[in-house]
């Protein structure tokens, strides 16, 4: 199998999707096929520094998407070739920084301008729900009054749930109402990215002065900083000098700060001392609302079987959510086809396809049985024990989340039950990963192991 150019193409867009624009440009798109062979696809990356970045942040999620489009399990492997332009920038090798005219701006003006903020990110656009509504009202609670209440504020949750389009409504409800107070929004790897530069440049003073001159800071990803000494250890003096000068901050990561590893104890206790607070993977409603939502907005007619379909399929992430129906918009206006589940279906084949190969039903038995050391027999038995019951219920819930399954089919696969069944398996599971935090690690621990096996 030999993945050909169009192929990557479709790998990068992806990757794009997954990482956003800034991340996906600072590191991965300079990421060339070098060669092919055995299964282990090699990559070219244009520095040492970048390939340990990339092997140590991304490895996972381009294998996977590697792997969807070739049907078969890749491995990637990296070499170093420099580019031939030396015009391009790569972060960590440039020299200097490039004039005002230029696409890249120098540090400062870049920042200030605020680039990065995204207009469609706003209090208005942000659908809510259980799973968020808690994070949304405290986002505004910041945006609507300068009294410190809540600082830092660290919101965090997994990918695509929506982290960086409230800090992005706080940033612009503030830029509107306090049109003085200066608001720095960065991506924890920039500021990563800049700080080495400034090192290098030793020019660290300015940086310093930079992120030092702000009223409100927001840092977004900082799970990016761990492991990351020298970087941490600037970060967080940037942050005690901003808190001691009575200046906001807003983080955001993928996790609490009390589960992050790989950061000091007392950058871990300052990150956790305002309000740490979670957004959850959305409800059914709320997949709902926030499809209908979008459709308005693209002046397109949803209808409600295809509406379903999609918030029943992709569960676990608004971005896919959203990137699915601008494809079906797109495609349908295109084709000029009626929007039915059936289009939708064929449209989103390979969307569907990458999670269906690699994992299965009898893939997501197996692992529960195992880590509950059950039998997989006791997968498709009667039995109503609790010990057997509820392990039962997360194995189904999992195959709702990691495939493309029905409720019905899934209920087939776990010894001939009911769709009801099997709804109220996941409804069930739902509830408690809200109020069992074990029962929540053990269930985020199976799914990374399926879905990074
Ligand atoms: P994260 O930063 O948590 O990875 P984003 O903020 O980038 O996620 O959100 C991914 C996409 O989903 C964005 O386009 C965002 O506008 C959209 N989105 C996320 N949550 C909501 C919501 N509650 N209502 C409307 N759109 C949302
Ligand atoms: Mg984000």
């Amino acid at each position: 199998m030999q993945i050909d150019q169009q192929q990557w193409k479709t790998v990068q867009n992806q990757l794009k999707e997954e990482v956003g624009e800034s991340g996906f440009n600072s590191w991965l798109s300079p990421l060339k096929i070098e060669s092919e062979e055995n299964g282990t696809v090699t990559l070219s990356v244009p520095t040492r520094f970048m390939r340990d970045w990339i092997a140590r942040h991304y490895a996972d999620m381009i294998e996977k998407q590697l792997s969807g489009i070739a049907g078969t399990a890749i491995k990637v492997d990296y070499v170093i070739r420099a580019l031939e332009s030396s015009t391009e920038e790569v972060p960590g090798e440039t020299p200097t920084p490039k004039p005002a005219s230029s696409k890249n701006q120098p540090i400062t003006a870049e920042l200030y301008q605020g680039t990065t903020l995204d207009p469609k990110h706003t209090f208005d656009n942000y659908v809510t729900g259980k799973s968020n509504e808690f994070a949304y009202a405290a986002a505004q609670r910041i945006a609507e009054s300068d009294d410190l209440a809540y600082n830092p504020f660290f919101l965090y949750g997994g990918v695509g749930l929506g982290k960086t389009h409230l800090m992005h409504a706080i940033a612009h409800h503030i830029r509107v109402n306090w049109p003085g107070r200066r608001v720095l929004y960065i991506s924890a790897e920039k500021f990563l990215f800049q700080f080495i530069r400034a090192l290098r440049d030793k020019n660290t003073i300015s940086f310093k002065e930079t992120f030092r001159n702000v009223d409100v800071l927001m840092i977004d990803d900082v799970q990016f900083i761990a492991g990351k000494e020298a970087t941490q250890e600037e970060f967080f003096h940037t942050f005690n000098a901003l808190v001691d000068m009575r200046k906001q901050i807003i983080l955001t990561a993928d996790r609490s700060p009390h589960e992050m590893a790989n950061i000091e104890d007392r950058l871990r206790s300052r990150l956790g001392s305002g309000l740490a607070t979670e957004i959850h993977a959305p409800d059914l409603e709320t997949r709902l609302a926030i499809l209908q939502k979008k459709a308005d907005s693209l002046g397109m007619d949803l209808p409600r079987d295809v509406s379903m379909f999609l918030a029943d399929r992709i569960t676990s992430n608004i971005r896919e959510l959203e990137g699915a129906l601008n494809r079906l918009a797109a495609h349908a206006e295109l084709i000029g086809a009626p929007l039915t589940v059936d289009f939708a279906k064929e449209q989103l084949k390979d969307l569907f396809r990458a999670y269906e190969r690699i994992i299965s039903i009898e893939d997501i038995q197996k692992k529960v049985a195992d880590y509950y050391h059950l039998k997989i027999a006791d997968m498709h038995s009667a039995r109503r024990n609790r010990a057997i019951a509820r392990p039962r219920q997360i194995a189904m819930y999992l195959a709702k989340q990691v495939t493309t399954r029905s409720f019905p089919e899934i209920g087939r696969s776990f010894g001939g039950r009911d769709h009801t069944t099997v709804m109220h398996a996941v409804r069930t599971i739902e509830d408690l990963i809200q109020r069992d935090h074990d029962l929540e690690e053990d269930v985020k621990l199976l799914e990374s192991m399926l879905t990074n096996s």
